[in-house]
């Protein structure tokens, strides 16, 4: 503002040679600094005031919340799985074969393929005691097999591959039961030995790359696998393994692991350990936590509009202001993951910020998210959060020209460039902590120690 000002008023002066102009002229810079007073000390400000509530269902936030939840359980997996899409294969008129989608009852779903109001009453009366319809979610598939009357002779519902429940139909009404899956999950070393690639080394012992990818993820902080693995390396792991009528079904918690490294020297051990939140996770021997770096960006799917610069020309305000932050623009509802682990200090309005979030983490780390649509449940000051977790949507709130997530990093107070932090955090036991974790240690020692294979059965429908 003063820039543009100053020109105009010298101009003047030229051509009238009065006072007035420099009056004037004196008076706009007089503003212009005031203004800019003001303006950067609003943005200093940031964190001072006190927040107003906001109305959470006026933002629609209860219907989005039951979506986190569902993602959360999601990347609360061990080991994320990919399930693959049924095949919807509606050409066979006798079968019609769906999934329930969000916001759906199975009575809606299944009168939406037009089938008898009643058959459908009858079913879902005879499922009652089999299917525990509070446990039913939209990606839940269904299968009806119809007569030529386009009458239902037998309903499957399957909530997973385990829960599997069936009606069939017997004269005037529906029997159902539940379809008896052999379920049982075991405890099992593996052990190899590095010829090819390590990936390689999984699949020549029967296991899938999966379990290979999820043993890499625990030490990647500390090998690098690609150029320091080396032919004659050793590596075990203790993985829980589930099986469906003895068919390999999926692998549960990953226990422990090791890598002994000839080009690094050492031999690299992960240990689970079952703790409150903040501090279950893998840790080494000694009881540090592996690694887990802070994640490059909050969002997914989204372009950088406006990088770190401590000398930007603000695009409302016209004037040079720092952006201590970057700008990401994304639609608005885009899901915002937290940076890394911390705690919530302020969730709420925050005057130009407009909904702003502001995470504290170890070491120093804030990490701060503005104009955001709406929190995540449970997102309030005081709240833990997870690294990855989902705990915003992306919005065009307070001073905004679009929808965008303003992200930014402080580091002691001092605003950082997100774009060059290169850090990572890892927790360390202590006290009775540390004490209960070297007990469970040890007792895994011992397992790991032992012939490859099944070490102890975890759990048996059969028995
Ligand atoms: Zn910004």
């Amino acid at each position: 503002m003063s820039q543009h000002k100053l020109p105009l008023s010298m101009t003047m002066g030229r051509r009238k040679r009065s006072h007035w102009p420099w009056i004037l002229g004196g008076i706009a810079l007089v503003i212009a600094v005031l203004c800019v007073c003001v303006l950067s000390h609003r943005e200093d400000d940031d964190m001072l005031t006190e927040s107003d509530p906001i109305d959470l269902d006026a933002l629609g936030m209860q219907e989005w919340s039951d979506l986190s939840e569902l993602t959360r359980q999601y990347m609360d997996e061990d080991i994320p799985q990919d399930v693959p899409e049924p095949t919807l294969d509606n050409s066979n008129p006798f079968l019609i074969k769906g999934k329930i989608t969000r916001n759906q009852t199975l009575f809606v779903a299944l009168k939406n393929h037009g089938l008898d109001i009643g058959d459908i009453h009858q079913v879902i009366t005879s499922m009652q005691n089999v299917v525990d319809f509070k446990r039913t979610k939209p990606g839940d598939r269904y299968e009806v097999h119809l007569d030529v009357d386009k009458r239902i002779l037998k309903f499957i519902y399957e909530i997973s591959a385990e829960d599997i429940s069936i009606a069939e139909r017997n004269g005037n009404e529906f029997i159902a039961h539940k379809v008896d899956v052999h379920k049982r999950t075991e405890r099992r070393l593996v052990k190899g030995e590095l010829t090819s690639s390590l990936y390689q080394a999984f699949i020549d012992l029967g296991e899938s790359g999966e379990l290979a990818s999820h043993f890499m993820q625990l030490f990647k902080y500390d090998i690098d696998f690609g150029t320091n693995s080396q032919r004659g390396d050793t590596f075990s792991v203790l993985v829980d393994r589930v099986t469906l009528n003895g068919e390999f079904y999926r692998y549960g918690r990953v226990w422990a692991a090791t890598y002994q490294s000839n080009a690094l020297g050492k031999n690299l051990e992960a240990y689970y350990f079952e703790s409150d939140e903040e501090y279950s996770g893998y840790y080494n021997a000694e009881g540090h936590g592996l690694k887990r770096n802070i994640l490059k960006t909050p969002v997914v799917g989204c372009k950088v509009s406006s990088p770190y610069n401590p000398r930007r020309l603000h695009p409302i305000f016209k004037t040079i202001r720092p952006h201590r932050g970057i700008d990401w623009a994304c639609n608005t509802g885009t899901p915002v993951y937290a940076f890394a682990d911390g705690v919530v200090t302020f969730a709420g309005w925050k005057g130009g910020n407009g909904n702003l979030l502001v995470i504290e983490h170890a070491h120093g780390y804030t990490s701060l998210y503005a104009h955001l649509h709406a929190f995540g449940r449970g997102i309030k000051k005081g709240a833990k959060v997870r690294q990855g977790q989902i705990v915003a949507q992306v919005g065009n709130t307070g001073n905004s020209t679009g929808p965008h997530l303003h992200f930014g990093v402080k580091i002691n107070g001092e605003y950082v460039d997100p774009a060059k932090i290169n850090a990572s955090f890892s927790l360390e036991l202590t006290g009775s902590r540390l004490h209960a974790f070297n007990q469970s240690r040890d007792k895994v020692r011992v397992a790991m120690s032992g012939q490859p294979g099944v070490t102890e059965i975890v759990q048996d429908s059969d028995k």
